[in-house]
């Protein structure tokens, strides 16, 4: 295997899709690993590889876990020889003032032994745009969007210099839009200028795919960007790659899928809401998990296994098991489970992840080969429950979302449950975040698939 070009440390599952779609999309041939191969073996790398994605679940972990498994990742990716590293979070931030993209952003830009770094999180193909350093989502500041009362990182300052500035040492400064529309040159002048003031790192403005391409060349000799995954449509050409023709990306590039159909929803978000009540409205099954029932007791995951296997005798699916409710409700569980187990926010959102990975598990013992996730974290429990070990990029859904073919990995399951590779078995997975597809996604998302 010759030298990768791009290694990238992404801060959850869903993002490292989201982020190897868009790079398979440039022209990058990308793999995606999760996490670091136990082994620091690098098998899954087959034939020719510019990019390595590494999905990490580190967004709400403690800072110190995050900054470690991210150096862990680095020195992996640096071992197979990138050119520049890519630290991908979410394109609406989802990291509050005590996040950790400040701090993981510092300990890379430390041991990369680089002065400056790049943030920015806009994604204009899903309406994520920064202007004046401030975050849009569609056509309301971040602060206005439904991002407002998210579970676990509920966004309340759009400002992204503020943000960035509050969870990271150095000085955080501003790119803006005036300077990107100038083109390359400006923009490395800014950085240069920047840097001579000893400023570490700047959000630059983006309102469109045509500013990442400026951007991305602009930052050609950084060791180091941070940003969504938006960036990556600007990096391939600074390695003399060119976009993938749409056909190239067609579902056979993928085996044909096999099993069962379910959908497994654990995000809250208003669009996966909006999903729910669509799949619903078309009368396919679906089965609601209560929070508080699986705090007391696993016969609540059982019963969802039941259901399915019950289901699965009539159909081939998809079904939908899904935890999302609106925030209110989130907050009333939230505050139930606080007063009756003393748990904090995100011991109530472990609980259901835990059993969301649980029934992820299940399903696919009972046959399910094909699983889309809804939600970030949700994505994150269920990928490392099944064991898989790295995934390939299929055709893209929606911006943000392709179906992958998830392979197992190496080491043994836990509780005695088998790898995803036992007999070679792969999956058929798509993981998609909160916000991101279209409103009958959960009903469409199978058209994609040979059937
Ligand atoms: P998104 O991509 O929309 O942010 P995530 O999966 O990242 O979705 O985050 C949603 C969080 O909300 C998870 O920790 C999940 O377990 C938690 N959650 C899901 N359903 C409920 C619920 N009914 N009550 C409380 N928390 C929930």
């Amino acid at each position: 295997m010759s030298n990768i070009l791009l290694g990238c440390i992404a801060d959850d599952f869903t993002g490292a899709t989201d982020l190897a779609n868009n790079l398979v999309r440039s022209g990058m041939r990308t793999v995606q690993t999760v996490g670091v191969p136990k082994d620091g073996s690098n098998a899954a790398l087959k034939g020719e590889v510019h990019a390595v994605v590494v999905a990490l679940k580190s967004r709400t972990t403690p800072s110190s876990q995050a900054v470690f498994e991210s150096l862990e990742a680095l020195k992996w990716l640096k071992s197979l020889g990138a050119k520049q590293i890519y630290f991908k979070y979410c394109s609406t931030f989802d990291s509050t003032k005590e996040g950790n993209i400040g701090p993981v952003t510092q300990a890379l830009m430390e041991a990369l032994h680089t002065d400056f770094t790049v943030v920015t999180p806009a994604f204009p193909d899903n309406g994520r745009t920064i202007f004046k350093g401030h975050l849009f989502v569609g056509d309301v500041l971040l602060a206005d969007s439904s991002m407002r009362t998210h579970p676990l990182t509920p966004m309340t300052d759009s400002n992204l210099v503020r943000l960035m500035q509050s969870q990271f040492k150095g000085t955080v400064g501003l790119i803006d839009y005036k300077v990107v529309a100038q083109g390359e040159g400006a923009l490395k002048q800014r950085i240069d200028l920047l840097r001579s003031q000893g400023v570490k790192a700047a959000v630059v403005d983006a309102l469109s795919n045509e500013d990442l391409m400026v951007l991305g060349r602009a930052v050609k000799d950084l060791p180091l960007v941070s940003a969504g995954s938006g960036l990556a449509i600007g990096l391939a050409q600074n390695f003399g790659l060119k976009p993938t023709n749409p056909c190239a990306n067609s579902p056979t590039n993928l085996p044909n899928p096999k099993g069962f159909k379910a959908v497994l929803s654990g995000s809250c978000s208003e669009m996966t809401l909006k999903q729910v009540q669509h799949f619903k409205g078309l009368g396919l099954p679906f089965f609601q998990l209560d929070p508080i029932k699986l705090s007391q007791s696993s016969s609540h995951i059982q019963s969802a296994l039941e259901w399915a296997k019950n289901q699965f005798k009539q159909t081939p699916g998809p079904i939908l098991i899904y935890s999302s409710c609106a925030p209110d409700e989130v907050r009333l569980i939230q505050r139930a489970l606080s007063t009756s187990t003393s748990m904090s926010i995100s011991n109530a959102g472990e609980i259901v992840e835990n059993a969301m990975a649980d029934i992820a598990n299940g399903l696919t013992q009972m046959g399910v080969g094909q699983l889309l996730v809804a939600g970030g974290e949700t994505s994150g429990k269920c990928v490392q429950a099944l064991k898989i070990s790295s995934l390939q990029i299929g055709p893209q859904i929606d911006p943000g979302v392709p179906w992958c073919y998830a392979l197992g990995g190496t080491s043994k399951a836990p509780q005695n449950k088998p790898a995803l590779n036992e007999g070679n078995l792969g999956i058929h997975m798509a993981l998609k975040s909160g916000n991101f597809g279209r409103e009958d996604f959960f009903s469409y998302a199978w058209t994609l698939l040979p059937h």
